[in-house]
């Protein structure tokens, strides 16, 4: 902001609006003036963009732009939500008591990654703030950690996984060092352009590693971090003190004051190991919380579950759809739940019933700990945990449910207490805000009642003063009123105004009224509101005690939210799997995917009875774990490789799956190569693109892995891409311990290498019927190949002049003929032993003709068009 000259000759508020400017320079100012938050200068012309409030001037071409304090919190959001930071500067004093201008103070900095207001927050996304530090030997820390509910990890890897992890992690913020100049450093900038999301650039100092230690130690009170299973030189340190840093900042708490983040669990390391690894390519391509073309929800995985009953099973089963798990036990624990819910519907249906009061347990804890909870937070609270007992009772007797009763009996007096507490003191609607008063119940506390008894009274005795002065002075329009700046008042019609007792003292002179003021009324006035203030003076006093108490049984509350989230998620898991029919996989330790009857679980739930099931059999000691799908276009092919990832990443995330049976081996990453053809016409880059993401699965894939590859090779010439898909098939194939690969293909040559690789290399096709000319997609996926003609049929049914059909149909003949002399398969071998320098005879024999190699020696640049076309002529009579 341009602070214009003359600025220290404003007034003082304004004076107080430059300093707290002058202070977050990076953030919008929202300063509070009376009723309102005001804008100034370019945070006002700002709001009037984004928020489309009106835009006004203030004295000296200042401009100026307000919003109603009430309604801040929507405002608030919609400026987070177009990427800005938000200083909230309050009045921090009464303004009726302050001597001269009121003082004001930044109450907080309200960014993306560090909200925790209800209204400010999507219920259904958890909302981390992420920071990264760049280290040596291309090693790379991040930590992250959610405001709103506690939880707090780091991790270290390499950098190029980073991109992916934090694709996966989708952070509402991430904070990085920037240089000594204030500028983002290369290696920062490098992973900021690869994702999408508000990055905020902090002092290099705040990623010092002394620093850094010393504010973790100090905010955990900790010598040292051995308790968190951290060591003090653990590069993690780094970004965890940032974090902190960047909380205590935000949250306005010096260092003297770390009591109130006290909800921030410890950071502790991530367990990366035991999740099945998604890049970001597989997260985008596979749609696992958004589809690629709308960017939406609808349409992904995510959208094929029942909505979750509670915030807490929302966050929870779009974690576990983007955490699948590796570990056998583990999912198969979720997968018995699942069964045993699918056999007792009343069970499921009387959860949903205990569920239906269970509000956000973790998040209104969190807001309890930064004393940020409101009345309704805390009878929430209440109101939840009052459940504890009967789902518990509930799941008594399930076995399979047995350990998130555990987790729930083992709290059990603690929740009791915390619910026992609230209901017995608080009432069932309580306000909105406790300034409104109203939260506590009569009889709780002598002190509250008095006050409040004495307000009730003195009501009545206002009563009863307007009808004595009504009698007294014989006017029946007399009334007493209350107004907020004069107070109370005795109102007279200007008729009547000259009917006033000498005794009365004129107080406002309105056009039709006046207004007045008696000794009798001030001393009442001085009761009540001092009554009304000592209720609510004192009310505040048992909700800050009432609060206390809670957060003593956090630990309790942490679990209890933890066991209502696995629990809403696995019924939301049941409600999914009956409805649609989907059956419990079973989880192997040799690499098969063996799915009878598989079905794509988003076409599915569009097409119902219109969709064609499909078997797929790959690996093992059966089948050759690499398939082969070819087709002609709009068959079905994507859908199909697709729908065998999906179902594999469905049963490791412990959801059932939709098919009539399936044998998963257990898998530790899903690649996928999925050339969306919208992507073709940016050219050389995709080409590069998609070779970097192949080049990945080359080094990564383990034998537990599953690939993915639609239409590899597109990007180029047809002669290398088929190539280049050959010898890939051809490595993966070959492979001692083979990963599963499903590849979609319109390189019919690609089959012939299941002939020379039996046991490697399977031939899928999709089955086309052909009907009076017509060509039908069965969707129906066969052993074997297919018929190549299909493109020219559909070229027909699209209205092709016949003449140019019969042409293509004769070419395709010749061409044929041609390719079986020159077989792509006995020019390419199978290559056993990858690493050997083999020449690649497949160039010089094809193109090996004189023809060719006077195409190679022209030279384009020198010709003119003439000339280019006597060269064509020759070079087609030689051939
Ligand atoms: P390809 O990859 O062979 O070009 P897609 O997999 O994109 O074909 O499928 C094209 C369309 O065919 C899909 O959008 C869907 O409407 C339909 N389809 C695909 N598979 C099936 C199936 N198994 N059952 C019914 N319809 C299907």
């Amino acid at each position: 902001t341009h602070i214009p000259d003359g600025a220290q000759h404003q007034t003082p508020a304004m004076r107080q609006f430059h300093t707290f400017k002058q202070r977050h320079p990076d953030c919008v100012l929202f300063f509070r003036m009376g009723d309102f938050y005001e804008l100034f200068y370019d945070d006002a012309r700002l709001a009037h963009k984004v928020l489309g409030v009106t835009l006004t001037q203030r004295t000296k071409g200042i401009d100026m732009a307000g919003v109603p304090y009430h309604a801040v919190d929507g405002y608030l959001r919609r400026m987070i939500q177009a990427g800005y930071r938000v200083a909230v500067c309050d009045q921090v004093e009464d303004p009726a008591q302050a001597k001269g201008v009121v003082k004001r103070d930044v109450t907080r900095v309200v960014t993306p990654g560090t909200l925790t207001e209800s209204s400010l927050l999507d219920d259904s996304k958890d909302n981390p703030l992420a920071a990264v530090a760049f280290l040596d030997n291309q090693r790379v820390a991040i930590a992250w950690a959610e405001l709103s509910t506690g939880a707090f990890w780091v991790s270290e890897l390499h950098e190029n996984e980073v991109a992916d992890e934090l694709s996966r992690l989708d952070p509402s913020e991430l904070i990085y060092s920037q240089t000594a100049t204030n500028e983002t450093p290369p290696r920062a900038q490098n992973l900021l352009q690869r994702l999408n999301l508000t990055a905020t650039g902090r002092p290099g100092w705040q990623f010092h590693r002394t620093e850094t230690l010393e504010l973790i130690r100090k905010h955990y009170s900790v010598h040292a971090l051995t308790g968190f299973g951290l060591r003090d030189d653990d590069p993690e340190i780094i970004p965890a003190g940032a974090i902190l840093h960047y909380l205590h900042e935000t949250q306005q708490m010096g260092a003297d004051t770390p009591a109130s983040l006290a909800h921030l669990q410890p950071p502790k390391r991530f367990p990366r190991e035991n999740h099945l690894v998604l890049d970001e390519a597989a997260l985008r391509s596979l749609e696992i919380v958004r589809t690629t073309r709308s960017e939406s929800e609808d349409g992904s995985l995510l959208s094929v579950f029942e909505r979750p009953d509670t915030a807490l099973g929302r966050r929870t089963l779009r974690r576990w759809l983007c955490y699948p798990l590796r570990d056998k036990n583990t999912i198969e624990t979720r997968h018995a739940a699942v069964e045993a819910l699918t056999q007792t519907p009343r069970l499921v249906d009387a959860l949903r019933e205990n569920l239906a009061d269970v509000q956000d347990v973790e998040r209104i804890l969190a807001r309890l700990t930064l004393g940020r909870a409101s009345p309704r937070d805390v009878v929430a609270l209440g109101n939840s945990t009052a459940q504890a007992q009967a789902i518990n009772d509930n799941l008594t007797d399930q076995h399979a449910l047995e350990p998130l009763a555990d987790q729930i009996t083992r709290h059990a007096d603690a929740l009791n207490h915390a619910a026992a507490i609230i209901t017995e003191r608080c009432v069932e609607e309580p306000p909105p805000h406790l300034r409104e008063g109203g939260l506590i119940r009569d009889t709780i506390d002598p002190e509250l009642d008095e006050a409040r008894s004495l307000q009730r009274d003195s009501q009545a005795w206002l009563a009863r003063y307007q009808k004595q002065l009504v009698e007294q002075i014989g006017v029946p329009s007399l009334k007493v009123g209350f107004n907020k700046v004069f107070g109370y008042y005795i109102e007279l019609t200007a008729a009547h105004r000259d009917k006033a007792p000498d005794d009365w003292t004129r107080k406002q002179t309105l056009k039709n009224a006046e207004r007045f003021i008696t000794p009798q009324l001030k001393e009442y006035e001085n009761k009540v509101l001092h009554a009304e203030s000592r209720a609510v003076e004192r009310e505040k006093q048992l909700f800050d005690q009432l609060c206390t108490e809670i957060i003593t049984a956090a630990p309790a509350l942490r679990a209890f939210a933890d066991a209502v989230a696995e629990l809403d998620t696995l019924l939301c898991f049941t409600r999914t799997a009956t409805r649609h029919r989907y059956v419990r996989p079973q989880l192997t330790d040799d690499a098969t995917l063996d799915i009878t009857d598989g079905r794509h679980p988003v076409l599915d739930q569009i097409l119902r009875d219109n969709f064609v099931p499909n078997n797929t059999s790959l690996g093992g000691s059966q089948q050759p774990a690499l398939a082969l799908i070819t087709g002609p276009n709009m068959a079905g092919k994507s859908t199909f490789i697709r729908q065998a990832a999906l179902i594999t990443l469905l049963a490791h995330a412990g959801s059932f799956v939709p098919a009539k049976a399936a044998r998963i081996g257990r898998t530790d990453r899903i690649f996928t190569r999925i050339g969306a053809s919208d992507e073709l016409h940016t050219g050389q880059s995709t080409f590069m693109v998609e070779m970097a993401e192949t080049a990945r699965m080359c080094h990564h894939a383990t034998g537990q892995s599953l690939i993915i590859l639609d239409e590899i090779g597109r990007g180029t010439s047809t002669l290398d891409g088929l190539s280049l898909a050959w010898a890939i098939a051809e490595h993966f194939a070959t492979r001692p311990e083979p990963p599963r690969v499903l590849m979609a293909t319109h390189y019919h040559e690609l089959t012939d290498l299941a002939d020379q690789l039996p046991d490697n290399v399977l031939n899928l096709h999709v089955r086309v019927r052909e009907w009076n000319d017509q060509v039908v997609f069965l969707h129906r996926i066969e052993p074997g190949t297919t018929d190549r003609s299909y493109g020219i049929h559909v070229a027909k049914l699209a209205g092709m002049p016949p003449q140019v059909v019969q042409r293509a149909n004769q070419l395709l003949n010749a061409l044929a003929d041609q390719h079986a002399a020159q077989d792509i398969a006995s020019v390419a071998k199978p290559d056993t032993t990858p690493h050997a320098e083999t020449e690649m005879p497949l160039f010089s024999r094809v193109l090996d003709h004189p023809a060719v190699d006077a195409l190679r020696n022209l030279n384009m640049d020198t010709m003119t068009p003439l000339q280019a076309f006597d060269t064509l002529r020759q070079l087609s009579e030689q051939a």
